[in-house]
């Protein structure tokens, strides 16, 4: 099994060649060795491969492809997507700034979140983004003073609940009747009423985001059919409505899942769309996960082998703070060796240094590996370096983005000088 070329499932960048892992032409012992553990590193191909999945579904259509950048929000990954014509779905002023930082053109930013302050409303009013998505009808009130007192108007799209079943894990489950999100599906049309009404405000579309790692195409469609029948009373109403954004939560591979491919996904979406007469509408879709999650890989270092009575404990320098979905989640994450070996795999937790017992990266693992080994957390592009903190004072992990055979440092790791920098302990 050490010759050759071993792709591993769901990442095509990512494959054993002559038993050493790689990231497209970038063997990860000698980035291991030359940036320290742990360490993210991302292909650039994965990335655009994944986008241009979403733009061969829309060939031909009005769309616009806004990545939501809370995924992974590092700018070395939001220039990738600034560069191919991305637009961006952003959740604070914090990634409005980050966005604009990379490069990206403010027309194609979309603000969502259930929670945008005034301060982010009036920072993104300035910055002349394409839309707030707006989540609650308290949230239309407050956008429209602050827009009146800015002197422009806000074009809106008001997020609806569908209250479809995304079929996916609760915490990532967005569009059911208990969620904290949008507007409840018999409110809609009374809040189109309002935000018409409002003169700070400029009604431009509808959107809807259900949920997260969805594998299925059914939750997709019967949302999308809730939300036609919305906008076919909505412009009953005479409000007319000039997008239709369908949201995000497109699945990837971490185990063994087969999510449809968004190319075929769409047509089946378009396909709805085309019958019912909105096919020519301007179309927006808001990706994250599927953008990114198997681009990226978490090179990190067996620091201790540590066998139990009840279990087997592989100790890594990789932790909780920087691979947080296994503790928020239970999600699984694979994990394998660098370097493929030869012998007897024995089963471990995989576990980090962080004081919690939720600290654990993967349970019930057979691998065969030796103190000192590096193995790479496979599907770490989405949601795992966006939600690292400094927990234990933990340095955030550097980052590295591959192209072909060049391998540039997107992000140093974080270092002590780093953490303590914005404290005061005598509180001068
Ligand atoms: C998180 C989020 C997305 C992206 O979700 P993924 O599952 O990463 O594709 C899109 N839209 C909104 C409003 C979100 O909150």
């Amino acid at each position: 099994m050490t010759n050759g070329d071993t792709r591993l499932p769901g990442h095509p960048h990512i494959a054993h060649r002559d038993g050493l892992l790689q990231v497209e032409g970038v063997a990860l012992d000698a980035l291991a060795k030359e940036h320290g553990t742990p360490l993210f590193v991302y292909s650039k191909q994965w990335m655009l491969d994944a986008l241009a999945a979403y733009q061969r579904g829309f060939e031909g259509r009005d769309a616009l492809v806004c990545y939501a950048m809370k995924a992974n929000s590092s700018l070395g990954v939001l220039r990738v997507f600034a560069e191919a014509g991305c637009g961006f779905d952003i959740v604070s002023g914090g990634e409005l700034a980050r966005v604009l930082a990379a490069g990206a053109d403010p027309a194609k930013v979309i603000f969502s979140g259930v929670g945008k302050t005034r301060a982010e409303m009036r920072q993104a009013l300035a910055a002349k983004i394409g839309c707030f998505n707006v989540e609650s009808e308290a949230e239309l009130e407050v956008l429209h003073q602050v827009a009146s007192e800015t002197g422009v108007r806000a074009a809106v799209s008001i997020r609806i609940n569908p209250n479809v079943d995304p079929k996916t894990h609760p915490y990532i489950s967005t569009g059911l009747k208990g969620n904290k999100f949008g507007i409840a599906h018999d409110r809609a049309l009374a809040a189109y009423r309002h935000a018409a009404s409002l003169s700070g405000l400029q009604v431009v579309g509808i959107d809807c985001h259900i949920g997260s790692q969805i594998t299925e195409a059914a939750p997709y469609l019967e949302a999308l059919e809730r939300v036609l029948d919305l906008v076919e009373q909505i412009e009953a109403a005479g409000i007319p409505l000039h997008h239709l954004d369908f949201g995000g939560g497109l699945g990837i591979d971490y185990h063994g899942e087969t999510p449809p491919a968004a190319d075929s996904l769409w047509l089946q979406l378009l396909a709805r769309l085309d019958a019912r007469g909105f096919g020519r509408r301007r179309l927006i879709v808001e990706p994250g996960r599927s953008l990114v999650g198997n681009a990226g890989v978490c090179v990190t270092e067996v620091l201790y082998l540590k066998p139990g009575e009840e279990k087997n404990f592989c100790i890594i320098d990789a932790a909780m703070n920087d691979l947080p979905r296994p503790a928020m989640y239970q999600a699984f994450h694979a994990i394998v060796p660098v370097r493929e070996g030869a012998g007897d795999s024995q089963t471990y937790d995989v576990v980090g240094p962080v004081c919690e017992s939720g600290d654990w990266i993967g349970r019930d693992r057979a691998l065969r590996v030796a103190e000192g080994d590096l193995l790479a957390v496979l599907s770490a592009g989405a949601y795992c370096m966006a939600m690292a903190s400094n927990y234990n004072s933990r340095g955030r992990a550097a980052e590295v983005l591959v192209s072909g055979t060049n391998a540039s440092v997107i992000r140093r790791r974080e270092s002590i000088e780093d953490q303590l920098r914005s404290e005061r302990p005598d509180g001068a």
